[in-house]
Formats: C-alpha cells, sequence, structure tokens
C-alpha cells in the first residue's frame, strides 16, 4: 500500500508541563483515518478544567501532547470500511480522547455523537463536555429532586452555571457561591436562590444560616483544597459530598471516621466512566442537547478566542477571570 501522506494542521503542542507558556502553536501531521475512524475539523473547541490539570502535570498523559478533551467540527475523511459516517457530517465529542485544541484531529468514529443542526457550533461545543458533567451529576451520581437542597461551588463557572440552572428546573433550592460581584449576578439570573461570596465570607457559616441549621442535602465540589473540608460541614445528616474536581489544588485526605457523625456518603466520579458506553453517552448528549435546544439550558459562551491563543485563555482560567464557557475558534 502507498504510504499515507500526510495531513499539516495547526495545533496547540505541549512538549513540557508547566504554566501556560508552555502551550506552543505548531504544525503536526494528523494523517488520515484507519479503521474506525474519522478526520474532523473542528469549528468550536471546548476549554475545560482539566486541560489545564493536563498541562500542569496534576493528571498524567505522555509528552509531547495535544491538548482539549472537547470540540465540534465537520468530518472532513472517513476510515476505510466505515459506515454510517461520511464527509460533511457535523459531529461532536468529548472526553478522550485528548488533542481537540487544533484545526484538525482524528477521532474513532464511536466517539463522536451528532450535532442537532438548530444548535450553534460554539453552544455545542459548550455544552458536550461540561453538559454532560452536569448530567452525570444531577442525574446520576446524586439525583437531585424538588425539596433538596443544593450546594453548588463556583457557581458561575462553566460547568457550575449549567448546574445552577438545572438543579433549580429539577425543583432544588440552589445555594451557589462565587469570587466576586459580577459573577453573583450571573449566578442569580441562573437560578440561585442564595448566593454567598467564599472570598469574603465564611461559606460554611452562610449555608448553616441559610438552611437554619439543617444542612444541604448535597455538595457539589468542584474547587477542591479550599473548600473540601468546610463542604463536609455543610452537609445535612446522610449528606452526599460529591467531589467532582480540584481547581484550587488536590484536597487533603479525611479520615473516614469524619463521616460517622452524619453518616455522610462521599463519591469522586468522572465523566469518563458515566459516558463510557455507546449508549450512555448517546443517552447523555441527546437530554442535555434536548434541554439547550428547548430553552431550559441557557449557554453562557462568556469568552471566545482564536485557538493560537489557548495560552492567554489558560492563565485567565486559572486566574478566576472567566465565567460561564471558553470557546476556541481555528479561524476567527
Ligand atoms: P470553571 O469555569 O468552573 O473554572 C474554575 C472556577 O473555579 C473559577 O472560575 C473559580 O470560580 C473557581 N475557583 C476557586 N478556586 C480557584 C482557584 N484557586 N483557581 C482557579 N479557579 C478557582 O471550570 P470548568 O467549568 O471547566 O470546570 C469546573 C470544575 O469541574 C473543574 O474543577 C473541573 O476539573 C471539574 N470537572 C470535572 C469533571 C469530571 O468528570 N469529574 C468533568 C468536567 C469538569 P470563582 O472565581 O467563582 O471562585
Amino acid at each position: 500500500a502507498p504510504a499515507a501522506e500526510a495531513k499539516m494542521v495547526k495545533a496547540v503542542r505541549v512538549h513540557e508541563l508547566g504554566g501556560p507558556e508552555v502551550l506552543k502553536w505548531e504544525e503536526v501531521d494528523v494523517g488520515e483515518p484507519k479503521e474506525g475512524e474519522i478526520r474532523v475539523k473542528n469549528k468550536a473547541i471546548g476549554v475545560n478544567f482539566i486541560d489545564v490539570y493536563f498541562r500542569k502535570g496534576v493528571y498524567k498523559t505522555d509528552l509531547p501532547f495535544t491538548p482539549g478533551r472537547e470540540a465540534v467540527g465537520v468530518v472532513t475523511a472517513v476510515g476505510p470500511g466505515l459506515t454510517g459516517r461520511k464527509i460533511g457530517d457535523v459531529v461532536a465529542y468529548a472526553g478522550n480522547p485528548m488533542g481537540s485544541y487544533a484545526e484538525e484531529q482524528i477521532l474513532p468514529a464511536r466517539v463522536a455523537v451528532p450535532v442537532p443542526p438548530s444548535l450553534d457550533f460554539k453552544v455545542a461545543a459548550s455544552v458536550m463536555l461540561k453538559g454532560m458533567t452536569a448530567h452525570m451529576l444531577l442525574r446520576q451520581c446524586f439525583k437531585v429532586e424538588p425539596g433538596h437542597t443544593v450546594l453548588v461551588h463556583a457557581a458561575a463557572g462553566g460547568v457550575g452555571s449549567l448546574l445552577c440552572q438545572w438543579a433549580k428546573n429539577l425543583g432544588a433550592t440552589v445555594i451557589g457561591t462565587v469570587s466576586n460581584e459580577e459573577k453573583a449576578a450571573q449566578a442569580k439570573e441562573d437560578g440561585c436562590h442564595h448566593i454567598i461570596l467564599y472570598t469574603k465570607e465564611d461559606f460554611v457559616a452562610a449555608v448553616n444560616n441559610i438552611t437554619s441549621g439543617k444542612g444541604v442535602n448535597v455538595v457539589y465540589d468542584s474547587v477542591g483544597k479550599d473548600t473540601y473540608q468546610g463542604s463536609l460541614q455543610c452537609l445535612a445528616s446522610r449528606g452526599y459530598m460529591v467531589s467532582f474536581g480540584q481547581s484550587s489544588g488536590l484536597p487533603d485526605p479525611i479520615p473516614l471516621t469524619d463521616l460517622v457523625p452524619k453518616s455522610l456518603f462521599i463519591t469522586r466520579p468522572t465523566l469518563m466512566q458515566y459516558a463510557a458506553t455507546r449508549e450512555e453517552l448517546l443517552e447523555s448528549a441527546g437530554e442535555v442537547f434536548s434541554l439547550v435546544s428547548s430553552g431550559l439550558l441557557k449557554v453562557r459562551v462568556n469568552h471566545v478566542y482564536p485557538l493560537s491563543e489557548a495560552a492567554r485563555v489558560h492563565a485567565d482560567l486559572e486566574a478566576r477571570k472567566t465565567s460561564g464557557s471558553i470557546v476556541l475558534v481555528p479561524d476567527c
């Protein structure tokens, strides 16, 4: 067989772990799709905090690599023998494999889901990973029902904004924490009944006050180190701690016996486990897309940057300067 032709595209590459400056804008050869694969020209790329963990080495992968785990694009090539996919299809993906910070990338066809034609590319690229995460958290890790009180940390963030809106829709009383007034205003619009500026006030005391000492049924904690201990203190009897990230650093371990007085539950989920099969993926993405299409979930695409400026975006995300979702576009 003839040697596969090179297909050169621009991509953001990481050759060494470190700060935002290690993100380099380079040419790479993405090649041709093999059996079971497609090549996708990315139209909108979702930025997620997990991209920061990989860049810093909090989560490990081999060097060099192209970061990014969420994108929407158009199929430009289909692997040999693959049926049900054609050039021109609009598809979205989130999770594995890494490599969406690129003009084009190769994907296993099984991770790509069709995007409803009514959805804007940037909107779709904002809700694949973040929306499916919200689905996992609210519908699977702990099923939120009317009457529940939930605490959402980083309520104005990408995942946080979706969590607040969705939890309110499910009939819960939503308490959100944010770092400043601007983010507080957004969280209020997203349905938070109570907002705590956790950079200014003690959020444990505030939750205690809001719930008249009862505590909350569930905490969705993505902040980690700075909030973890306090989050456990906010829980009601038999409450659920859903620890799903560590934007402020890895939380310190706690003894199991700390859970005894209130018979608490702790789970540390990852979307990779909850959208692992094709059925789970289609179910989760389908529910998210339908909530967005019907207007029940408002997607806040608050930051749009050229793909080549990924370093600047990472710096802003880590400095807590962003809210809602961040999207990179290859040609803007
Ligand atoms: P966000 O938009 O939520 O950005 C992070 C936010 O965390 C900041 O805006 C900030 O909000 C808050 N924060 C608090 N302390 C810090 C700190 N020291 N440094 C930086 N940020 C801080 O990001 P995403 O929506 O992309 O992700 C949210 C979280 O969800 C992440 O922790 C991510 O890892 C996790 N996640 C987990 C998944 C899973 O499968 N387990 C899947 C997807 C996301 P404020 O200024 O209001 O404090």
